[in-house]
């Protein structure tokens, strides 16, 4: 295996090297990117192809290690180190995100809160340069490279090889939905938590309205460890994780089995697919982007945004007709059909890293001026270490911030694209960061205001990244 490995670098290597041109970008790969924006800056550019980069190398159980390739997605890396019993300690909840996508976009979700990014829990990288030469980078060797890469959307290098830790784990998880009233005591709760630094292995929080905060806790737990019951999400028709979560009670338990729980948010895509069970949503979305008949569409009920009061919930009968097609996987072949611009212009996908001592106010915000729900709640700890295009790498002296996931139509405006340029301006002024997998609307020099442009230039000049497009090209998208 390891063999292959370093054949395949060696023809990736070969192929940076004939070619003098640049910028360089990377081949899509067979799994749609969880990627929202649009890819068609890679028709311009020579594209290397690391899509054969998909093997886990090598798992050292003595040591608690895995090592595999960027390609490898969620699903791999958590079926390989499950059949040894062990995880990687945070798996971002969508089954086709790469393990180079995850490092690259900051991937984070409900054991963050202990385990802090998904990088966080990687020991080393192999790492191709602009310049054909290929280096090591960890803790203790090119340590600015190592933070740096975290959060660079593939800028700095192209990662080869990752080497992560393992954590022991069950095979199932037992969780308890907590209910809260009011979004300061949901933040009451992850302070306490956080500073317990004992506690549940997960936590997470959908906001439904208002006055109904659910926190998800989940501990790991052995098959025999407890008689509760045990919802099955597995089949096109099951219910969604998160109406499902809606309608548990106040300390209500249960149990899942893990892999089942680590991509609940899947069907749906946490809740996003089930927009599609609007009458006016599916047959604009063919008109308008798959078709391009934007005359016939024309036809069509005009588009309100007020008639989108949230997603509705999707029925047995939705789920038997489109279950099927209600995959992240799926969602994103729609999404990535040339209609990132289309979903732009109709709905907010954005994620927001906000200090927690401000995050009750920043919900507040969204509450009262983009009105969408439910909203996702990640804790995760803040960093101290120079990962200066991280989400979590923020200015003020917090140690512990709140993602807030806001995803869906606002029954507010037809501008989400304004609405989107309002959050980034709460995020800054909260001195928070937003996580860039989304369209951004900053303008360059607002944009370097927030990230530091002079390390990352440095960074950039010290490892050759002249091959590379710049981070601002790639993540900003010019306001409508
Ligand atoms: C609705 C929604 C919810 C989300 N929820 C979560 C969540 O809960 N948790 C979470 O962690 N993330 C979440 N994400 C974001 C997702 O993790 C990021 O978008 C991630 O970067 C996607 O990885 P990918 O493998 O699909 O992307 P890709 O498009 O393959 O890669 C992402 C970026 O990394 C670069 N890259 C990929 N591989 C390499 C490499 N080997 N070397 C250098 N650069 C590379 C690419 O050039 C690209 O810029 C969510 C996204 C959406 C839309």
């Amino acid at each position: 295996m390891k063999q292959q490995h370093d054949r395949d670098v060696e023809a990736l290597r070969e192929q940076l090297l004939k070619n003098s041109e640049g910028p360089y970008s990377l081949q899509n790969h067979p799994h749609p990117s969880n990627i929202t924006r649009s890819h068609t800056y890679k028709s311009k550019s020579p594209q290397l192809n690391i899509n054969r980069l998909n093997r886990v190398l090598e798992i050292d159980t003595k040591h608690a290690r895995i090592i595999v390739e960027p390609r490898v997605t969620m699903e791999q890396l958590a079926r390989a180190a499950l059949k040894h019993g062990m995880m990687v300690p945070v798996i971002p909840e969508f089954k086709g995100i790469t393990v180079g996508g995850a490092i690259m976009g900051g991937g984070m979700e409900s054991a963050s809160h202990r385990y802090g990014l998904f990088s966080e829990n990687c020991l080393s990288y192999e790492i191709l340069l602009g310049d054909g030469s290929i280096v090591r980078a960890s803790p203790e060797e090119n340590a600015d490279l190592f933070y740096g890469v975290v959060g660079s959307y593939g800028t700095l290098g192209i990662l080869l090889s990752i080497e992560l830790r393992l954590i022991p784990a069950k095979p199932w998880v037992k969780l308890t939905y907590l209910k809260y009233r009011s979004i300061s005591e949901a933040m009451d709760y992850f302070h306490k938590n956080h500073a317990a630094k004992t506690g549940p292995d997960f936590v997470e929080g959908l906001v439904f309205a208002r006055d109904h905060i659910a926190l998800i806790e989940g501990r790991f737990s052995s098959e025999k460890d407890n008689a509760l019951s045990a919802p099955s999400m597995k089949y096109p028709w099951s219910k969604w994780f998160y109406t499902h979560a809606k309608e548990m009670q106040h300390q209500q338990e249960e149990k899942m089995p893990l892999l089942d729980y680590l991509f609940r948010h899947d069907r749906g895509a946490f809740w996003i697919g089930a927009y599609g069970t609007h009458w006016s949503s599916i047959p604009r979305y063919f008109f308008e982007s798959r078709w391009n008949l934007p005359r016939l569409a024309k036809l069509l009920p005009s588009f309100k945004p007020e008639n989108f009061k949230g997603p509705e919930d999707p029925s047995l009968g939705f789920r038997l007709l489109w279950g099927w097609a209600m995959t992240s996987h799926r969602l994103y072949s729609w999404l990535h059909s040339k209609s990132e611009a289309w979903v732009a212009d109709h709905f907010i996908i954005q994620d927001f890293c906000i200090p927690a001592e401000n995050a009750a106010a920043f919900v507040e915000k969204v509450f009262d001026q983009i009105g969408i729900f439910p909203l996702w709640l990640c804790p995760t700890p803040a960093t101290q270490k120079p990962q200066i295009l991280s989400p979590h790498f923020l200015p003020s002296q917090s140690s512990l911030i709140v993602n807030v996931g806001v995803y869906g139509i606002s029954p507010r405006s037809t501008m989400p694209s304004a609405l989107v340029h309002q959050l980034e301006d709460w995020t800054k002024n909260f001195q928070g960061r937003k996580v860039l997998y989304s369209y951004s609307y900053y303008t360059p020099e607002e944009f370097w205001k927030i990230y530091p442009k002079n390390e990352y230039d440095r960074l950039r000049r010290t490892y050759h990244a002249y091959r590379w497009m710049e981070l601002h090209q790639k993540v900003l998208r010019i306001s409508k």
